[in-house]
């Protein structure tokens, strides 16, 4: 059993995923409070699901990729199960985290998404920074800009790092009505860095709605 905020089929937009169709399970609750967070919906709300109803509805779209996220998708006990279940089926399953539990309960054919929070989240003192140690070369590692401490700080933690880490996987998004686009990118062209410049496609295409359908 799963407590589910809500199930739907959208276009992917945060990572090297983007703008491919996906299914994306969204499940309630979160053990942080991010300021800007812009899903404060899924804190409480979300209904208790079985594994296999779970399993039909995801079945019903037309598509092979599937995003389970949150809230904070690993505090439920179950979530690794439903992974390995949707690997098991040939789905290519992405599960986004905001890096504050142990990633290595996921089995590791699960494409984690990592968040790595900056100061102006203030949940930077939660980042469980073991968990770089844990990532694969097939992971990827999310920070959301929303000034220039938060770009300093992440630039910083890129030093940490794993080597076999490449571009592709290092995600730098700015904060939505916040953080200029052209700002960002400026210092990263600066700076030469390794690291992608990550816009948050669906709110482009979908700008007054959540999700797509
Ligand atoms: S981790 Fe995600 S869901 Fe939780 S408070 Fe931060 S932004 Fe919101």
């Amino acid at each position: 059993m799963l407590k589910v905020n809500e199930l739907f089929y959208s276009i992917q937009g945060e990572s090297s995923y983007a703008g491919l169709p996906c299914v994306f399970v969204r499940l309630t609750g979160c053990n942080l409070r991010c300021s800007w967070c812009d899903t404060t919906y899924a804190y409480e709300e979300g209904l208790n699901c079985s594994l296999d109803e779970i399993m039909s509805r995801i079945g019903a779209y037309p598509c092979r990729l599937v995003e389970i996220t949150g809230g904070e998708p690993l505090l439920q006990q179950e979530t690794p199960v439903l992974a390995a279940r949707l690997l098991d089926r040939g789905y290519t399953v992405l599960i986004e985290t905001n890096g504050s539990k142990n990633i290595a309960m996921l089995d590791s054919r699960c494409v984690r998404i990592m968040d790595i929070k900056c100061p102006s989240s203030r949940e930077s003192g939660s980042n469980d920074f073991s968990n770089l140690g844990r990532l694969t070369d097939h992971d990827e590692v999310k920070f959301v800009i929303g000034s220039r401490e938060d770009y300093d700080y992440a630039k910083a933690v890129l030093e940490k790092l794993p080597d076999f880490f490449k571009i592709k996987n290092i995600h730098f998004s700015p904060l939505y009505d916040i953080m200029t686009p052209v700002m960002l990118a400026g210092w990263m062209l600066e700076d030469g860095i390794g690291a992608r410049l990550s816009l948050q496609l669906h709110k482009t295409i979908w700008p007054d709605t959540p999700c797509g359908v």
